[in-house]
């Protein structure tokens, strides 16, 4: 594996392998890397000739008064992890040379990005895809690889390909799960024992709102109210949202059907949570002889070896 910092080593790297034929994948983090982060690594290997990770705390998704300063970095154990993924190629630019100077433009995906994470964040989702764009523009990507874990996310860099033509495909990868429940987060790090603790009553809930929709229950409010009753039964927590959304468009539904999503964001002392869970409701038409009429993706459990030591 090789480590670049600039943009110009970053965009020869890719050029020259593109030339030589390869499909490059991109998977852009943040970093302290986790076995969500690693997941996106090997969907990457399994697909893509070159595989480019990007690891920059981008400060222009943070507010202010948001945890820029603490997010948790590891810049060794993540090359080590990287190494040890087959990835080509990872690039650590510094603050200044993906800024070298403030930016004058944005890119803003509308609507999308006011709801969910984007009403009590109403920068990020700028900060988020006007970074993306820049990395796509980089590295000239074939693939690139995003979690479920950030739907919403997913869901806005979606729309920004599709609205401005951009030549990637975006793979939504599943969520990754700890062995207690709790969606894999760099964030997690920061959770004391007995928020941990709390913080299992988000897949808690996924869980029971999962077993309630496979026994039956469409509709979207009493849905909502089993997550409502979930995030109350646990005083460390303080609800952000918990929504049930139509999973292209982040709109409320009034019925379940097509693809929905439970969202759920809290916050468990300074720490910000989100978790989801995806459901997929087949029409009459749509039904093969005695399958399910609903698809549940609540992700999937890694290992214990997986885990990050101490998170579970
Ligand atoms: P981050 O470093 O948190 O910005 O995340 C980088 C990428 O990893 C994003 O596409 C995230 O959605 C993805 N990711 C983070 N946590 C998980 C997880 N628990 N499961 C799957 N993907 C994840």
């Amino acid at each position: 594996m090789r480590t670049v910092t600039t943009v110009a080593e970053l965009r020869t790297a890719c050029d020259e392998a593109r030339r030589a034929g390869l499909t490059v994948g991109l998977v852009p983090t943040m970093g302290f890397f986790h076995a969500g982060h690693r997941s996106l690594m090997r969907a990457a290997r399994d697909a893509c000739d070159f595989v480019v990770v990007t690891l920059f705390v981008n400060p222009t998704q943070f507010a202010p008064h948001e945890d820029l300063g603490a997010y948790p970095r590891d810049p060794e154990g993540d090359a080590a992890v990287a190494r040890a993924e087959r990835v080509d190629l990872l690039f650590t630019p510094a603050v200044e040379e993906m800024y070298p100077v403030p930016g004058r433009t944005t890119v803003h995906v509308d609507g999308l990005t006011a709801r969910l994470c984007g009403a009590s964040r109403p920068t990020h989702f700028d900060g988020v895809t006007t970074v993306v764009a820049k990395l796509f523009s980089i590295t000239g990507p074939c693939r690139a690889y995003f979690g479920r874990k950030d739907a919403q996310q997913l869901a806005v860099v979606s729309r920004m390909v599709a609205d401005l033509n951009l030549a990637v495909t975006v793979i939504g990868c599943p969520l990754v799960r700890d062995p207690d429940g709790v969606a894999m987060s760099s964030r997690n790090a920061h959770l004391a024992i007995d928020e941990r603790e709390a913080a299992r009553a988000l897949s808690r809930a996924l869980r029971s709102v999962a077993a309630d929709i496979v026994a039956g229950e469409r509709d979207p409010a009493a849905v909502r109210a089993i997550v409502l009753d979930a995030i109350a039964s646990e005083p460390l927590l303080t609800l952000d949202y918990a929504e049930v959304v139509d999973g292209t468009s982040l709109e409320p539904v009034t019925r379940l059907s097509g693809t929905v999503l439970v969202a759920i964001a809290v916050k468990v002392g300074a720490t910000r949570l989100i978790d989801n869970a995806r459901f997929t409701f087949a029409g009459a038409d749509q039904r093969v002889d005695g399958g399910p009429d609903v698809l549940v993706d609540l992700g999937f459990t890694c290992s214990r070896a997986d885990a990050r030591p101490g998170d579970s």
